[in-house]
Formats: C-alpha cells, sequence, structure tokens
C-alpha cells in the first residue's frame, strides 16, 4: 500500500487519494465532488464493458462532454473521469481503468495521460521518505476520501510544517511524534479550504522557508482566521534542548 491507497494498521483502506487526476480543479464543494465521482461511478458501471473495447473511449467522450461546463481551476489542467470510486462501500477513490481492474496492463492508454504517465507519477507526499508518519496524522483527521486527498496532495503544507519543526530544533520525526495533536489541528483547520483551494499536487514550491517568521507567515496567510485559536500554541512550541 502508498500513500495513494494507505493502509491502516493492516485493515482494508477506508479513504484513498485522488488529487493528481484533476478532481480538484473543478471548482466544487465536498459534497459536489462527492456526488460527481458516484456519476461517474455508476456511469462507468452501466456503460463500460471491460472485454469490448469501445465502451472505454465512449465513456470518456461522454464524461468530458459533460463536465465540460464545469467552472475549473486551471484551464490547462485535465480532470480525468475514469477518476471514481473503487470499492463496494463507494468510499475510496481511484484509477476504474487501472490494471487490476481490467486485466489489461495499458487499459490506461485510454485516458488522456497515458499508461506511462499514469503509472510512473509520484507526488512529493507520497516519495517522501517520512510518508508513513504524515499518513497517520492525515488518517487520523480525515473522515473521507475528498478530504484525505486534500491533506495528502498538500506537499508544501507538509514541507512548511517541517521547516517549522526543523527551525525548533526537531528532528522531523521527533516533531511529528512529539506534537501530533497540534498538527492534527492544524490539518483540521486546512480541511476548512476544501473547496476553497484546489489542489493537483503538482504545485511547485517557491519558497524555502529559511526562518520562522516566514512559517509563520505562509500559516496566517494560507489558513486564514482559522489558525488564530492556535496560534499561542504554535509559537509557544518548545524548542528542542
Ligand atoms: S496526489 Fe500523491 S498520494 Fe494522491 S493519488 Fe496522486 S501520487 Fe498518490
Ligand atoms: S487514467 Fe490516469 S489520470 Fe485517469 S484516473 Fe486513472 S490514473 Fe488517474
Amino acid at each position: 500500500m502508498s500513500l495513494c491507497h494507505p493502509d491502516k494498521e493492516g485493515s482494508p483502506p477506508k479513504v484513498s487519494c485522488g488529487a493528481c487526476c484533476g478532481l480538484f480543479n473543478l471548482k466544487l464543494d465536498s459534497s459536489g465532488y462527492k456526488r460527481l465521482l458516484k456519476e461517474r461511478t455508476d456511469e462507468f458501471r452501466s456503460t463500460v464493458n471491460l472485454s469490448v473495447r469501445h465502451t472505454f473511449p465512449a465513456f470518456r467522450q461522454h464524461r468530458e462532454a459533460v463536465e465540460q461546463g464545469f467552472s475549473k481551476n486551471d484551464d490547462m489542467t485535465y480532470n480525468c473521469p475514469f477518476l471514481g470510486y473503487v470499492d463496494e462501500k463507494e468510499a475510496r477513490i481511484g484509477c476504474m481503468i487501472h490494471p487490476i481492474f481490467t486485466g489489461d496492463p495499458k487499459s490506461q492508454n485510454f485516458s488522456f495521460y497515458g499508461t506511462s504517465i499514469c503509472q510512473a507519477y509520484d507526488c512529493k507526499n507520497k516519495e517522501h521518505e517520512l510518508v508513513d508518519l504524515w499518513e497517520k496524522i492525515f488518517l487520523d483527521v480525515t473522515e473521507d476520501s475528498v478530504q484525505f486527498s486534500h491533506l495528502a496532495s498538500d506537499h508544501i503544507l507538509c514541507f512548511v510544517l517541517e521547516r517549522f519543526l526543523v527551525l525548533k530544533g526537531w528532528s522531523v520525526s521527533e516533531g511529528l511524534a512529539s506534537f501530533e495533536g497540534l498538527f492534527a489541528s492544524i490539518f483540521r483547520i486546512r480541511l476548512g479550504l476544501v473547496g476553497k483551494v484546489f489542489p493537483t499536487s503538482f504545485e511547485i514550491r517557491y519558497e524555502s522557508f529559511p526562518d520562522l517568521e516566514s512559517v509563520y507567515s505562509f500559516l496566517r496567510e494560507y489558513l486564514g482566521e482559522g489558525i488564530s485559536d492556535l496560534w499561542e500554541e504554535i509559537k509557544n512550541t518548545p524548542e528542542r534542548v
């Protein structure tokens, strides 16, 4: 398992991430994303026959026409309609044409990106060496795959929080373990931005956050008013002695 489809203490994953397939490039709110995912899934299940090849492009063509009417955050970013629910409970999202479902190693070639890009892409959080520590906090604070996808793809916020720990003298793993409650609270505030920010995981980080002031300034600007209740706790986080 990976950050895309996390495994919580050996039990089957209940949430997953699909941010890099462009879901949040569409400007919807949380229930709008869930409605869209359900619509795609129902249409895929009722119209695509895995052994009839032309049903894949027909599905894609129809969904692209339907979703063309949605407002987009960035017109240059593609939102792939093959992202839908991949479990019976319709809780986990993922690639409905992944080879594990189709039995065809090249089935993602029916998509805009194609098999080689779909299978090779790893976002910055997924390839992070401490991904398991971040994943644990994400799983603790999220209730559904829309929420989980927002946190799993937010590599800039994770980077800033790591800088915060390092600038306070902690190693990232030690700091995450020591202040898990604070980080969980910060991520809960971040979840308030679902429907207001539109992550893809491709975002470029332009700043290095060299000092605590730059970290605080980012958190204030990004998380807005929501962070004010935590402000004292953040600033008073002890330095490692
Ligand atoms: S954004 Fe990252 S964690 Fe999410 S599905 Fe893509 S690669 Fe996986
Ligand atoms: S075909 Fe590629 S972009 Fe589309 S849902 Fe699957 S993995 Fe994502």
